[in-house]
């Protein structure tokens, strides 16, 4: 069943979506079950133990697998153990070139755990292809890209840091939790594995944490499954059930998020108490073009510009349906503050070294009523 040549939406709501062969159940069961009875010493149904194995997982495996073209996937407890899982391929002394404009949590692993187990990590602007070549070491096993990034949004060539990876002999891995499978398929684009927190749009509800790794060759589907066995930080049940649930409808809300997305940023742009907006579907963002090329969509994330700390939080607390929160990808619009949360851990230096202000929001565009969301925007805004 895996990459039948089917439509995405078909894909998303059918691959490993089949009904139950026992009752017919269409929603994939929960299988909430730590082991499995088995018929004699060695002889059982493909299942021992839910650490390494679970069916419910399997499905959400086998799915993620299919929408984001990959030839495997393996599900982890958040999207920072599916990053833990990829680093974990590595070997002390290896080193990595990484976008310098990531999700904060993911230099934190890398510089203040991994780098304790003898993993070097060094950050590039990666929006300049040659910067990754530049950056390449001897030593260098790994690429690690955010493509748009968070919060700046920039974009990165997918195609041509492949190429520089492939010449070079390095795996190229993408975190492609902003645009989705939907609206950017990496894998395709020539890169080697792909991560989600699936936390993110793929769940859609905001109601449950989880990571994928998606991979292009069995030896690292193989690998990752020996870490989801020997580390443990797999999926529940249960978790993969609300991922499965979600992504059912992983098209229909990306269509409203892009469209939603897009009429906000315009707003935006437009407000005079905005001084700058962070979003690839305006044509002044600097690599419109590129984004125009490599994704199908903009999405629904969007940074902009209050002026400081105290326009920032003026205009947060005067927000009714916009929440300010941590997360994004719900079906709710969620606002944040990238320099007091998802970044507060790169310190006031490291922010300011990539353009990251106290003045700065986030906003990850929901699927109400775009109306309800640019009013309640507006009077936010209003009160700076
Ligand atoms: N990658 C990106 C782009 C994120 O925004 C986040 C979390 O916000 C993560 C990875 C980490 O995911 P999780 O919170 O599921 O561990």
């Amino acid at each position: 069943m895996r990459n039948r040549p089917s439509g995405f939406a078909t894909r998303a709501i059918h691959n490993g979506q089949e009904p139950d062969p026992l009752t017919g159940a269409v929603a994939v069961p929960i299988y909430p079950t730590s082991t499995y009875v088995q018929q004699g010493i060695g002889e059982h149904k493909g299942y021992e133990y839910s650490r390494v194995s679970n069916p419910t997982r399997a499905r959400l495996e086998e799915n993620l697998a299919s929408i984001e073209a990959g030839i495997a996937a393996r599900v982890f407890a958040s999207g920072m153990a599916a990053i833990n899982a990829v680093a974990s391929l590595l070997k002390s002394g290896d080193h990595v070139v990484c976008g310098n404009d990531l999700y904060g949590g993911t230099p934190r692993l890398f510089n203040q755990i991994l780098s304790n187990f003898g993993l070097e990590f060094s950050y590039v602007d990666t929006t300049v292809e040659e910067n990754v070549e530049r950056a390449l070491r001897k030593n260098t096993r790994m690429v690690y890209v955010e493509t748009p990034t968070n919060p700046l949004m920039r974009i990165s060539d997918l195609k041509s840091i492949s190429q520089v990876c492939r010449r070079k002999k390095v795996c190229l891995v993408v975190d492609n939790t902003f645009m989705t499978p939907y609206f950017q398929q990496p894998l395709v684009l020539g890169a080697d594995m792909v991560i989600h927190s699936t936390t993110k749009f793929l769940n859609g509800h905001s109601d449950g944490l989880g990571g994928v790794v998606v991979c292009t060759k069995p030896e690292q589907a193989e690998k990752l499954a020996f870490l989801q066995k020997a580390a443990g930080a797999i999926l529940s049940p249960f978790e993969c059930w609300l991922v499965l649930r979600g992504v059912k409808t992983l098209a229909a809300r990306m269509e409203i998020h892009d469209r939603n997305g897009r009429k906000v940023a315009s707003f935006l742009a437009k407000h005079k108490k905005v001084s700058k907006v962070f979003y690839p579907g305006l044509p002044d963002h600097p690599q419109h073009e590129l984004a125009k090329r490599q994704m199908s969509g903009f999405g629904s994330m969007i940074t902009f510009e209050t002026g400081s700390f105290r326009n920032a939080n003026k205009m947060l607390k005067k927000l009714r349906i916009c929440s300010l929160g941590e997360s994004l990808g719900g079906v709710e619009t969620l606002i944040s503050h990238p320099a007091t949360m998802t970044h507060a851990a790169l310190g006031e230096k490291g922010r300011r070294a990539i353009g990251i202000t106290d003045g700065m929001v986030r906003i990850s565009v929901g699927i109400e009523n775009v109306e309800d969301i640019l009013e309640d925007l507006q009077s936010g805004l209003a009160a700076i």
